[in-house]
């Protein structure tokens, strides 16, 4: 990859595609499909719609984190072998890039343009599923903007102290096997490299942390929606950059920071009468 170009896809065609894959109309604002991810999960499925999708989403691994610390992430693509390279919003802020990725609108037409952190009253993938008779649920650490910018929706919202926590309660929601769409967020990375530098051992650490409670996520999947089709995603907000005064950033509209990859794995069901 060259460093100086920017991805092409906009991440804004991010919530039009899980909604086409999932047979539910788009929020009303969003921009786009990404074919590539909408004939990937057809494909997988034989042509049936995918009826649970679990979304993680890791703050601040950016295109570059992703190539220079390839190795970490093989749990990644052992179960979402699609490699998505998008361009997020500007600016790459955590709310304003959350924003778009669940509103499928950019950050001028849903509202948040820099970093605030309030209610965003749009349309959103969660309104689209809650319309369409499905179950969305958000699982976040408290006091993040996942954990708020989607509030007032008439869906389950479960705020944990920490990653590790937010993710242990991910594990017990897919074992229950109620929502047809969970998002997990988890922000080590996005706080260890504010504090130090994206490639810090820290950092290096919250990287590996990532791709393990995404690894736990998919085996729980595995385990308990096999009667499914479920659509697994990696799902980043936006990349990250060191300073010249040394600490880790993100926020200007450069490569580093508005290049993302993002993975997508789909388990088709297993029909147990065969
Ligand atoms: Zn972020």
């Amino acid at each position: 990859m060259n460093k100086d170009v920017f991805n092409a896809t906009p991440l804004t065609h991010l919530a039009g595609s899980i909604c086409k894959v999932m047979g539910v109309p788009a929020p009303n604002q969003s921009e786009g499909v990404i074919d590539e991810l909408v004939n990937y999960c057809f494909n997988k499925t034989g042509g049936e719609l995918i009826d649970r999708t679990l979304m993680f989403n890791p703050d601040a691994i950016g295109a570059w984190t992703y190539e220079k610390y390839y190795g970490k992430f093989q749990a990644v693509r052992d179960y979402a072998g699609l490699e998505l390279p998008l361009l997020t919003v500007f600016p790459p802020k955590t709310p304003v890039c959350f924003g778009s990725m669940y509103t499928g609108a950019s950050p001028c037409v849903h509202g948040i343009q820099s970093y605030a952190r309030p209610v965003i009253k749009i349309d959103s993938i969660f309104d689209a599923m809650l319309r369409a008779g499905k179950k969305p649920c958000i699982v976040a650490v408290k006091d993040s903007s996942m954990s708020e910018i989607f509030n007032e929706r008439d869906m389950d919202y479960y705020l944990e102290d920490y990653d590790q926590e937010t993710v242990a309660k991910a594990l017990e929601l897919i074992e229950e096997d109620k929502y047809d769409l969970i998002c997990v967020y988890n922000q080590e990375f996005d706080d260890v490299m504010h504090r130090s530098h994206p490639s810090s051992k820290r950092s290096q650490r919250a990287i590996d942390h990532y791709a393990q409670s995404f690894e736990l996520l998919a085996k729980k999947v595995k385990e308990h929606w096999s009667g499914h089709n479920t659509l697994l995603g990696y799902a980043t907000d936006h990349g990250t950059h060191r300073e010249w005064y040394s600490l880790g950033n993100h926020g200007k509209n450069i490569p580093k920071d508005m290049n993302i990859k993002h993975f997508y794995g789909v388990m088709p069901r297993i029909d147990e009468k065969l």
